[in-house]
């Protein structure tokens, strides 16, 4: 029996990206060769490549001006090409969780980091509102989802300097407006495709104006000219890749994402609203994510966590216990794509 993957990441993906990632794997567009071994360079890839570039910008109707790449080295490695690229001076940062932290950390060895405001002292259970950027930064950066704490900001904030998001977790789950931001970059392996791409969308005028020398392979003009084949891309999770953005394309888009996972998350929270059992870890029901539900069972009932896991184990759902860093209160959690991946099933049933 498939389980129900409750985990932040890597997550769920659709059957219909692992059905046809499997068949490419066997005769990749009968080539007669696997997708593991095909060039790259050839036209059946390069055609894939097109294709996952041009859904990518469909999907969050990418306006002209900006190029979607597709790169190694995960969120993690966004952490330090950002600053590389765009920090001349000053930057400011929004720190809401273990992946801002570490973000911020990277964007020191650059420049001067301005952090607006943090929620750390507060185990990031709420995403800070009252907070100003300073006019003088070259881009205020901000993580849309806190993966680990279920936190979210859904909305495009209206700052007088380009935006820079980790949108890592919920990248493809709302309308985004991409004309304010600079740069989104998003790890695959939370909402699209196996570990090992991150997509990037980038301003193409937001790049060439720091003075530092940046080594070939962290420059995203490299990549932006020559169309994220200067070195062999990570070519399987991009074919993956192409199969989620198909199947995205097929249910409708992220408007109609947004509507699936605003409907799960509402009966998860309700459910957890509702029992005696359980309470959300989210101060501020405003910044409730509904990617990653986090939850905790109530002081009350907290010596039955453990049959409370035994239980959903026998019910097929792996990866309910939360994130380790959440101490000290071990936390539950549910994700998106488990959420994502159980309106597929319904969808197949329809
Ligand atoms: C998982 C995650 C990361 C780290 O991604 P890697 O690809 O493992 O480097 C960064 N940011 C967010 C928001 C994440 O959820």
């Amino acid at each position: 029996m498939k389980k129900h993957n409750f985990y932040a990441g890597p997550s769920i993906l659709s059957q219909y990206t692992i059905k046809n990632t499997a068949d490419a794997i066997l005769d990749f567009a009968g080539t007669g060769l696997s997708v593991l071994e095909v060039s790259h360079r050839s036209k059946e890839f390069q055609a894939v490549m097109d294709e996952a570039m041009a859904l990518v910008k469909e999907l969050l109707d990418v306006p002209q001006g900006y190029s979607v790449l597709f790169l190694g080295g995960g969120a993690s490695m966004q952490f330090c090409m950002v600053p590389f690229n765009l920090l001349r001076k000053k930057a400011a940062y929004l720190e809401t969780g273990t992946w801002a932290t570490n973000a911020i950390k990277e964007a020191r060895l650059f420049g001067e980091v301005d952090v607006v405001a943090s929620s750390k002292d507060a185990n990031f259970t709420f995403i800070p509102k009252d907070y100003t950027v300073p006019a003088d930064a070259d881009y205020f950066h901000f993580t849309t989802n806190n993966t680990i704490y279920g936190t979210e900001m859904r909305f495009d904030p209206d700052m007088n300097t380009r935006l820079v998001a980790d949108m890592s977790s919920d990248i493809f789950s709302r309308p985004v407006d991409v004309s304010k931001y600079d740069l989104i970059y998003a790890g695959a392996q939370k909402n699209l495709a196996p570990a090992g791409v991150t997509i990037v969308i980038v301003r193409d005028e937001a790049l060439g104006h720091v003075d530092r020398p940046i080594p070939t392979m962290l420059d995203y003009r490299t990549h932006v000219k020559k169309g994220s084949m200067f070195n062999t891309p990570p070519v399987l999770p991009i074919y993956s890749a192409l199969q989620t953005l198909r199947y995205y394309k097929e249910l409708g888009g992220v408007k109609e994402l947004e509507k699936m996972d605003l409907a799960k998350a509402a009966r998860l929270y309700d459910a957890i609203d509702s029992s005696r059992m359980f309470e959300g870890t989210v101060t501020d029901p405003a910044d409730r994510s509904i990617m990653n539900v986090c939850f905790v069972m109530t002081p009350e009932y907290k010596e039955l966590e453990k049959d409370f896991i035994d239980f959903t184990a026998t019910k097929g759902i792996v990866g309910i216990k939360g994130h380790r860093s959440r101490v000290p209160r071990i936390a539950l959690q549910c994700t998106a794509y488990g959420k994502r991946g159980s309106a597929r099933r319904s969808h197949e049933r329809i």
